[in-house]
């Protein structure tokens, strides 16, 4: 069975002094959580004085972005070799990165294929605009994305997956349950697919989209959805720390 994963997307959130003080806060509480994977994913420029920070902890550490190439002319961007040795997990394909920032399909399976090699855990993030979802296309979508995101995927053995409709992410209008457990299924059954059933099975889904302390445990239960990519929720300590505890409540 996949783990249950808790990840916080801290965006280009906190200087290096407030996300020190911020980690420092939510280690206690996160510790004490020992049935839930929490992570945090600060800015670049942080990793390394949060991983200093979290070296004696359960706590993970990932970076937001990667670029596929491992190094060269590529002004401001940052290699899989160069997080390689500070941190274990890196989101891929954030629909920030893909809408703000025209990230294709393919440079998204390029991105999931670099993270691979270096070592990393890639969260691969799939999820449809309004207006897919309105006219039907969401469950086409999201499988064109997952299916480009693994395109050029090794063994599914560390992979991690985030259904995040873009129309709940950050709007405080997060996807019902049951239609996060519907789209879950329909990962699952791609996975299925594209690795085997059992490969699939170990693949941890998580939900994201205005997840909170009071709603977190309502996703937790459906049978695809195995942890929760949290944005503006993390920012908080002890109302992350909450949330946190309210997944393993029901994990
Ligand atoms: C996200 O950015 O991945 C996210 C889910 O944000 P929020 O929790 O704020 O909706």
């Amino acid at each position: 069975m996949s783990p249950t994963i808790i990840a916080g997307n801290w965006k280009m959130n906190m200087t290096v002094a407030e996300a020190r003080d911020l980690v420092t806060a939510m280690i206690p509480g996160l510790e004490a959580v020992v049935e839930v994977v929490s992570v945090v994913f600060p800015p670049f420029v942080a990793l390394e004085a949060i991983g200093g920070l979290l070296r004696s902890t359960d706590v993970g550490l990932g970076a937001q972005n990667l670029h596929y190439e491992d190094k060269g002319a590529f002004t401001g961007e940052v290699s899989a070799s160069m997080l390689a040795g500070l941190c274990e997990f890196v989101i891929v394909g954030h629909s920030e990165r893909r809408l703000v920032f025209g990230e294709s399909d393919e440079a998204v399976g390029r991105k999931v294929e670099a993270a691979q090699r270096a070592g990393l855990r890639p969260i691969l993030c799939v999820g449809e605009r309004l207006e897919e979802r309105e006219s039907g296309s969401a469950e086409a979508v999201v499988e064109r994305q997952l299916r480009w995101g693994l395109a050029n995927a090794g063994s599914p053995d560390g992979l991690v997956v985030a259904y995040e409709p873009v129309w709940a992410i950050g709007t405080g209008r997060a996807a019902t349950p049951d239609d996060a457990q519907l789209m879950m299924a329909h990962i699952r059954a791609t996975l299925v697919s594209v690795y085997d059933a059992a490969a699939a099975a170990d693949v941890p889904l998580l939900y994201g989209g205005s997840v909170t302390a009071d709603n977190v445990a309502e996703f937790m239960i459906q049978d695809d959805v195995n942890g929760a990519l949290v944005g503006g929720a993390s920012l908080v300590a002890e109302g992350f720390v909450e949330l946190v505890r309210n997944a393993a409540a029901v994990a």
